[in-house]
């Protein structure tokens, strides 16, 4: 642990309210060098949602390397990424009746939105971009400017301009279209929000406290970008690789955005991977225009592969991830019922749910009486206070009940403010959520 504190950057984060050192995983386990086993439901922020070291993908890696196939490519062609496109467009593209080029960026996230958001305004000849409240779209100084987070934007050191943020759905209330407020600003010349070349949104926002937004808003926003000629980037790095259900979270309002951007799961291993999607008429950059020296991850490219032959050709793994959804919900409700005095909300959809505690000083008790309990599990938003449940998406069903009877032990301990972490025999005679038997099948 030492070392840690001696030679490692303050920066760190997620090590904060995890201080371990962990250095073996399996599915939604992780383990500590103690031996300590922890259940996660954090997953790398929506990177794992195949789980840690996904039998299927690690056998093909494996056979990869061992055959020396290539692992750095620059932008050149290889098998690999060959395979990658052939099966993205066979698997994922063709059957939703998308049509997109492909662009490998740089390996993150950040990099995949600053090509989308360069893209657009090349394209269109206009700078400013649409934005929304408590977005978050990265922190490279372009993703950056879009971000709402004050936290980030305040590292930034220089103004950012080239952005206009509008309210996201329900920012006002559920009363409130803002979609009505967006359209009317662009209709009027005087509103003084110049023309923009594109709107970029998350159907969910994760960093921002696991906001979903409804698919007739999402629609909507749709409208109003056709109406003014702007593009519509969508953001699926958190949302999309199957967290809401489908493998674009887009796919429930039936969108054909003209940008998208895609990360965290892409790989389906946890390593670094992002493309951007895009109309093909939109593909007007020149080559090289935006380059990176590590958009050619062809381990990557391998592990993304299989994680689409494994999981999207047919419906099976949608239909695993609602009966889930369906569960976390359930149970969240139980518990926002009988622990929230009626102030817990519950947020998201899919297996993108939160709760918010309103007060991020309890989210954070919650969240920390979980770890205490070997339940890994975060929070987000503006003030912290929205407790992020976020585990695999292959989860077995029993550990999926676990970590939640854990959360839900913890929001009893911490809001009812007993004593003693209830013993799992005594509480859950007293605690009723949930179908547990028919779960259990
Ligand atoms: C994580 C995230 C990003 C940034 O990805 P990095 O790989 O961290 O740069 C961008 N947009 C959304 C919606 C994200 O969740």
């Amino acid at each position: 642990m030492k070392i840690f504190e001696e030679i490692e950057s303050e920066v760190q984060s997620y090590a904060r309210s995890f201080p371990r050192i962990f250095n073996r995983a399996k599915g939604e386990l992780l383990w500590d060098e103690e031996g300590n086993e922890y259940l996660d439901f954090l997953a790398g922020a929506g990177t794992l949602n195949y789980g840690h070291n996904n039998d299927v993908f690690k056998k093909a890696l494996l056979e990869y390397i061992e055959a020396d196939g290539i692992s750095h490519g620059l932008d050149m062609h290889t098998k690999a990424k060959e395979t990658f496109l052939e099966t993205f467009n066979e698997v994922i593209l063709k059957p939703r009746g998308l049509e997109y080029v492909v662009q490998f960026t740089g390996p993150t996230g950040t990099n995949a939105v600053e090509a989308a958001m360069k893209l657009a305004r090349n394209v269109t000849g206009r700078e400013n971009i649409i934005s929304f409240t408590n977005g978050f779209h990265g922190v490279s100084l372009g993703a950056l400017s879009a971000t709402g987070n004050a936290h980030h934007r305040g590292a930034s050191g220089v103004s950012m301009p080239g952005i206009t943020r509008m309210p996201f759905d329900g920012y006002m209330g559920d009363d409130i279209d803002t979609n009505a407020y967006l359209d009317k600003v662009l209709s009027d010349s005087s509103s003084g929000i110049d023309k923009p070349a594109a709107v970029i949104v998350e159907t969910v926002q994760g960093e921002g406290g696991v906001n979903a937004a409804s698919p007739e808003w999402l629609r909507g926003l749709q409208d109003v970008c056709h109406k003014h000629d702007i593009l519509m980037i969508l953001d699926d790095i958190q949302a999309g690789c199957g967290r809401t259900g489908t493998f674009f979270s887009f796919e429930e309002a039936g969108l054909k955005p003209d940008i998208v951007t895609m990360s965290k799961s892409l790989s389906g291993y946890g390593l670094p991977f992002a493309v951007v999607m895009f109309r093909p008429e939109l593909d007007q950059w020149k080559p090289g225009e935006h380059n990176g020296t590590f958009r050619g991850n062809n381990l990557a490219f391998v592990t993304a592969t299989a994680a689409l032959n494994t999981y999207w050709k047919d419906d099976a793994f949608e239909k695993e991830i609602k009966r889930k959804a369906d569960y976390v919900s359930e149970r969240l409700n139980g518990l926002a019922d009988q622990f929230g005095d009626g102030n817990f909300t519950l947020k998201g959809r899919g297996m993108f749910q939160g709760i918010n505690c309103v007060d991020g000083e309890l989210a954070s008790k919650i969240t920390k009486e979980c770890f205490a309990n070997n339940l890994i599990i975060e929070t987000s938003g503006a003030e912290d206070q929205i407790i992020k449940i976020f585990c695999p998406l292959v989860i077995t069903d029993e550990n999926l009940k676990k970590g939640l009877d854990i959360l839900e032990a913890a929001v009893k301990k911490v809001c009812a403010k007993i004593d003693e972490f209830p013993e799992e025999s005594d509480y859950f005679d007293h605690v009723q959520v949930g179908e547990d038997a028919q779960w259990a099948s």
